[in-house]
Formats: structure tokens, sequence, C-alpha cells
């Protein structure tokens, strides 16, 4: 890249924004802006100087809603996170509690079908018992007929 140094004229004196170098009153330059490199009259760069002005007081307002705007979303993503999880270990709560009271019936259950089964061994058990005794005694009668 090459540079070429330019060689002040007689235009440079004179304001870039409304002066032309057809135009026959020709003000005076006497500020040059920082943002955009012209050389302004007071009027002019009165002028630009507000206008930035404006462009950045426009820009503070657009900067400050964004961030409310982005503010406001955070929040909502925050709530909507909270309401998420609350959710989640709601629907998990129900789940266990439901899994806890099935296991309950079930032993329940359990111990029930055994309560029955210990009953009904323990009664076949005695009816065993009975018809065995009853018979033995029958048959000792039926001896103590034939020995006599
Ligand atoms: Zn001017
Ligand atoms: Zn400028």
């Amino acid at each position: 890249m090459s540079y070429h140094p330019r060689i002040p004229s007689l235009d440079d004196h004179h304001c870039q924004a409304c002066s032309s170098p057809t135009s026959k009153e020709k003000r005076l330059s006497c500020f040059t802006c920082d943002h955009c490199h012209l050389s302004m009259c007071y009027d002019c760069f009165d002028k630009h100087t507000k206008h930035l002005m404006n462009e950045f007081t426009q820009l503070q307002k657009r900067f400050l809603q964004l961030t409310n705007l982005f503010d406001d979303k955070r929040r909502f993503l925050g709530q909507f996170q909270e309401h998420c999880i609350r959710s989640v270990n709601s629907a998990f709560d129900e789940a266990v509690n439901d899994l806890q009271n099935l296991r309950r019936e079930s032993i329940d259950y359990v111990r029930h079908q055994f309560n029955d089964a210990e009953v009904n061994i323990y009664e076949n058990k005695h009816k065993k018992m009975k018809s065995i005794f009853f018979s033995r005694q029958l048959y000792q009668k039926y001896w103590q007929m034939f020995d006599h």
C-alpha cells in the first residue's frame, strides 16, 4: 500500500460541508470532526455535532430498550426454568408416591396370601389328624371286639 502525501490546497481552508469549489460564498473551516474528519465552519460543525448527538441519544435509547428486553427475557427464562424444575419434581414425587403405595399394597397382598396358605395348612393338618385319630379309634374298637 502506497502513501501519497497530499499537498494542501486553498479549498482545504474552506468548509467541506457547505462550500463547493464552484460556490461564490465560501466559508472558512474552523473545526475538524474527529468522527468523519471533515473540516467545517462553525455553523456546519454545530449542525453536524447536534446531528451526531441526536443519533447518539437515539442509539442510547435503543440500547436501553434492548437491555430492558434482554433483562425481561432473562427473567422470563429464569421463571420458566423454575417452573420446569417444579414440574419435574412434582411428577417424580407423584411417581415415587405411587411406587411406595404399590410396594405397600404388594407386601400386604403377599402377607395376606401367605397367611391364608398357613391357615389352610393348619386346618388340613387338623382334619387329617382328626380323621387318623378317628379311624384309629375305630380300628382299636374293631380289634377289641374280636379279642373278646
Ligand atoms: Zn459550512
Ligand atoms: Zn463527522
